[in-house]
């Protein structure tokens, strides 16, 4: 059976180093900040070629302390794409933050450097105050970091990279966490690296920031546990979690370049009237999702569900549709690439399990309902 992600095959695979680090945590007892969190921060942070690494609860916890690090005061104005995971927004109102939504490119699906600069100036005309832009990595391919770097730094934003799907991949033969000055990401199972639970971490340049999110996950903390210098919050990686991510860490190279093959497959093959994710050629993608755009989408979904294809629609209703942000900002009437998408999108399976049988079933399934009309 095909599936859209296979967590099963992955977990066989590694089953018994998988098992013995947990058994590890369950025999010291340390279950929060133990040794395998400084462990991995340590090893993710060689990875990304990261100043600091911070782990946290979840992907977005990452943001908020991001956000919350950089002291953005209430109805100050965080610029961030519509089309993307309602976390990104959602991170930008949990700190009473101020929502400026932007177009999205409709090659990459990243946010749209030059909508950017109009989105700038429209707040400007409003009289209203511009602190940050958050740039997502859709479906796990980096945002114009060379480009969004220059407009911040002309505008003096703060630039925060939502890295929740884009952890592995490279811009410039650069890693990501290193592409930005913060950098999140989230370690949900389905995510190109997920552990067994919610998880997440913040990547940075500044060892202000750094040691200020350090002190928001921990309640505050100061010198010590019962030292509290600011109001901060609950949310540190659990050391089963942090066991498990590094045993899946020592795979991550590997299945990263089987989701390339698969991609690359998927894009010499599928017929031309699919339009297939384009990614720049100063970026390596870790494919979180294989995001097809199609005409007949609904009719092309249910023949592929017949068939066995399992797939999904990310995102059906872009963020600025959805009720609790109908209040935020956007240039009227800019939305096109987003609604665009939002019609015409399709994730395919994309998994390092899915195997060549299965890929040229998928492909076959695909190009037949559109060549045989
Ligand atoms: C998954 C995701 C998040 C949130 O991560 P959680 O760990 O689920 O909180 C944030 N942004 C994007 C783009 C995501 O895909």
């Amino acid at each position: 059976m095909i599936k859209f992600l296979d967590l099963h095959k992955q977990k066989n695979r590694i089953a018994s180093r998988i098992d013995g680090a947990i058994k590890r945590v369950l025999n010291h007892g340390q279950f929060i900040l133990g040794k395998e969190v400084l462990e991995l921060e340590k090893k993710l942070k060689e990875f990304s070629n990261a100043k600091h690494c911070i782990t946290c609860a979840n992907g977005t916890d990452a943001l908020v302390l991001a956000l919350r690090a950089l002291e953005i005061k209430e109805n100050e104005i965080v610029f961030a794409p519509s089309f993307t995971y309602v976390s990104t927004v959602e991170a930008i109102k949990l700190i009473n933050a101020k929502v400026c939504f932007v177009d999205v490119e409709s090659d990459t699906y990243n946010i749209c450097p030059s909508k950017l600069e109009d989105s700038i100036n429209y707040i400007k005309k409003l009289g209203l105050k511009a602190r940050a832009v958050i740039a997502v990595d859709l479906f796990g391919q980096p945002a114009n970091y060379d480009e969004l770097k220059k407009i911040s730094r002309k505008e003096k934003l703060s630039l925060i990279s939502d890295a929740a799907q884009s952890f592995g991949a490279k811009q410039k033969n650069r890693k990501v966490g290193e592409l930005c000055e913060i950098t999140t990401t989230s370690f949900f199972p389905a995510k190109p690296l997920g552990c067994y639970g919610d998880g997440g971490a913040v990547f940075t340049e500044s060892t202000l920031v750094a040691n200020k999110i350090k002190s928001l996950r921990s309640h505050g903390q100061g010198k010590d546990k019962y030292d509290n210098v600011r109001i901060g919050m609950n949310s540190r990686l659990d050391s089963i979690q942090a066991a498990i991510l590094i045993e899946k860490l020592k795979i991550f190279d590997y299945e990263i370049n089987i989701r390339n093959k698969i991609a690359k497959f998927y894009k010499d093959n599928l017929s031309e009237k699919i339009v297939c994710p384009e990614v720049k050629k100063e970026n390596i993608s870790v494919w979180a999702q294989f995001t097809i755009r199609v005409k007949n989408r609904k009719k092309l979904k249910e023949n592929l569900n017949k068939n066995g294809i399992p797939t999904a629609i990310y995102y059906r209703n872009p963020n600025h549709t959805q009720r609790p942000y109908k209040n935020e900002l956007f240039i009227p009437d800019s939305m096109n690439n987003t609604i665009r998408l939002s019609r015409a999108v399709l994730s395919l399976p994309m998994h390092p399990y899915l195997n060549l049988n299965e890929q040229k079933k998928i492909v076959k399934t695909l190009n037949d309902f559109y060549e045989k009309k």
